[in-house]
């Protein structure tokens, strides 16, 4: 059985549960439960499940929430072995490689399952699959905005990022779910956000994207200025050598736990905006000599 399956049997028996309380809406709310879930796809205007607060509506919610709180975790490490399954391990938010876990399930990727509509304002959607996407600890851990964006523009960014087709597939299949190809760094190591659609600039405001990926270039250009200092760098056709190799080679260093490979794509622009820009080039040099002259 999938993880897939097996997190819909869950759901489920949260539902075989709730039947068995007596709401006198019960059938209202579990028609407004249903609806929302075979409209997940289509993303309608506005979530049936989200517009009632009724006790019956708030019940079912927490009955869900506790639910997905209480899901094994061999399920959870079965639906992320799923979901990554012909896909490289990256967090589809951020484009971090996850590394595997230890030993003993050495093929899982040390990921979270981010509710992608985050379940305190989309309970319905807690324990529903194609909501659950693995990232890297760090994204799930950013408070996310969502309702501050209508189901609407959500819809609208989902479809200029390609990712409302994903989410009609099975999550094997989510190949193109990358919101972090749609970030990336000016000549002036500026970050920006390559489309102009206002409604997928929004979304990655209100996910909180845009300072986790500045702190993943700083993380970059302290390693730089770690590896500069190991290295005996003399003249400015050194430094450049230098460079050209860290933006070519495959690099493993471990830097606090954080290998150069784990964005590989920030790397590459980070190094690339300083070489091929005389100036800047010139300017890291003025600093290199600094660090040298201070080391005797
Ligand atoms: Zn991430």
């Amino acid at each position: 059985m999938t993880a897939q399956d097996l997190i819909k049997n869950e759901a489920n028996m949260v539902i075989e549960e709730f039947k068995k309380l007596t709401y006198t809406n019960s059938v209202e709310v579990l028609c407004d439960y249903n609806n929302d879930l075979n409209n997940f796809k289509n993303l309608p205007e506005n979530f049936s499940f989200k517009k009632n607060k009724s006790d019956g509506h708030e019940k079912l919610a927490q009955m869900l929430i506790d639910g997905y709180n209480s899901l094994k975790a061999d399920i959870k490490k079965q639906y992320k072995m799923e979901f990554f399954k012909n896909i490289e391990k990256r967090c589809p938010f951020c484009g971090q490689l996850l590394e595997s876990s230890g030993k003993a399930d050495s093929d899982v990727p040390t990921a979270d399952l981010d509710h992608f509509f985050p379940k305190c304002d989309f309970p319905q959607f807690a324990l529903f699959p194609p909501n659950l996407i693995p990232t890297c600890m760090e994204c799930n851990r950013i408070e996310k905005h969502t309702d501050k964006i209508s189901p609407k523009e959500f819809k609208l960014a989902l479809q200029e990022l390609n990712l409302l087709n994903d989410f009609q597939n099975h999550p094997n299949k989510r190949t193109h779910f990358r919101i972090y190809s749609s970030l990336s760094f000016d000549c002036n190591n500026k970050l920006f956000i390559k489309t102009t659609n206002i409604y997928v600039q929004k979304l990655i405001k209100l996910y909180g994207l845009e300072e986790r990926y500045n702190n993943i270039r700083n993380k970059s250009f302290q390693i730089l200025w770690g590896m500069v200092r190991n290295f005996d760098i003399q003249s400015p056709e050194s430094l450049e050598n230098f460079l050209k190799n860290m933006a070519s080679s495959n690099w493993h260093e471990i830097n606090d736990g954080y290998s150069l490979n784990n964005s590989p794509q920030i790397w590459q622009e980070f190094i690339e905006n300083i070489l091929y820009d005389e100036c800047k080039l010139m300017a890291l040099w003025e600093e290199v000599k600094s660090i040298n002259m201070s080391i005797f």
